[in-house]
């Protein structure tokens, strides 16, 4: 080796390590300040949850009812309030005064009839994943409760988290379209069958699991689609799909937001005369007061006679609505 290559090398050895040194300590600076970055972002969110578990826990605690009080509470809220609070007290007290089929608005419902005395209660959850979603699944979680959610498509790692939590706590994923945009998904059998492609896809990426459930955005007996729903409904049943309305609704999708008390109302009416119960509830950001009616309903089903709250699965009598 010659004199000039000796010196080349001793020069470009220590060189290289000191290059090496430099960019060393500033990767090692990136990562400290993306490891503080991630630590804020954990107890942004750890904040977050806290708070929401504290503002429900301090109104379940304001709110708690007796369990004489839960069993007179719809009785109680119809006759005193009912009529004044300016929600649609008429449509319930169909559901009260008829055990076996009924007429709302030239809706016929069936009410489910197994006939081996228990009393069925399916929560249905529609219009999610939203922020309410994990407020919803902990309170079902306090409570032993699996209930049923009906999902549209939202792509983001949170809906992805909200999809995957429901089918590992062994709640019911179901379908409720893509995109919900009636306009849309009604306009002909092949949009429907297009939307319904789309969550269906989305659903079994997300979680591992197809889901086999289906609820219609409006329900099978809405009267904006543009398009036979009898038609509609024959392409689920070819795609092996089973769709299911409710015949009970908690009345919180309305334009006027009810109260916790009044979704409790109309949440509990007349299950004990029915057979199998579907309660039509959403899970969506304008619905807090759905979460806190949550756990008076739940408790208010539990505190009564035979009576069982279920996911939906393939053993539960279909409620579909009848229409034309
Ligand atoms: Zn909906």
């Amino acid at each position: 080796m010659s004199k000039r290559t000796e010196k080349i090398i001793s020069i470009l050895i220590p060189a290289a390590l000191a290059l090496m040194c430099i960019i060393t300590a500033l990767l090692g600076g990136r990562v400290i300040n993306l490891e503080k970055r991630l630590e804020g972002y954990r107890a942004v969110q750890q904040l977050g949850e806290r708070e929401s578990r504290l503002v429900q826990l301090s109104w379940i605690e304001e709110n708690a009812y007796e369990a004489s009080d839960i069993s007179d509470l719809a009785a109680r809220t119809y006759s005193e309030e009912g009529a004044s609070l300016g929600y649609p007290c008429d449509e319930y007290e169909a559901h009260a005064s008829a055990p076996g089929l009924y007429d709302r608005n030239g809706v016929t419902y069936a009410a489910g009839s197994d006939s081996d005395g228990v009393h069925r209660v399916y929560l249905t959850f529609d219009d999610g994943p939203s922020i309410y979603t994990d407020d919803i699944l902990d309170i079902l979680d306090a409570y032993g409760v699996k209930a049923t959610f009906f999902v549209v498509g939202r792509e983001n790692t949170a809906s992805y988290a909200r999809y995957l939590r429901i089918v590992e706590e062994g709640h019911t994923l179901g379908m409720h379209s893509y995109s919900h945009v009636y306009n849309d998904i009604y306009a002909s059998p092949e949009s429907f069958a297009e939307d319904t492609e789309r969550i269906r896809n989305l659903l079994e990426d997300v979680t591992g699991q197809s889901p086999v459930f289906y609820r219609f955005p409006g329900g099978s007996s809405n009267d904006v689609s543009a398009t036979d729903m009898h038609e509609l409904e024959d392409y689920l049943a070819s795609e092996g799909i089973v769709y299911f309305d409710w015949n009970v609704s908690s009345g919180d999708a309305g334009k006027t937001p009810l109260t916790p008390d009044q979704i409790i109302h109309n949440a509990l009416q007349g299950i004990e005369s029915r057979d199998t119960t579907v309660i039509l509830f959403h899970d969506t950001a304008a619905k807090r007061s759905t979460v806190y009616a949550l756990p008076t309903i739940i408790e208010a089903i539990q505190a009564m006679d035979n009576t069982e709250i279920l996911p939906i699965t393939y053993d539960t009598t279909v409620i579909q609505h009848d229409h034309p």
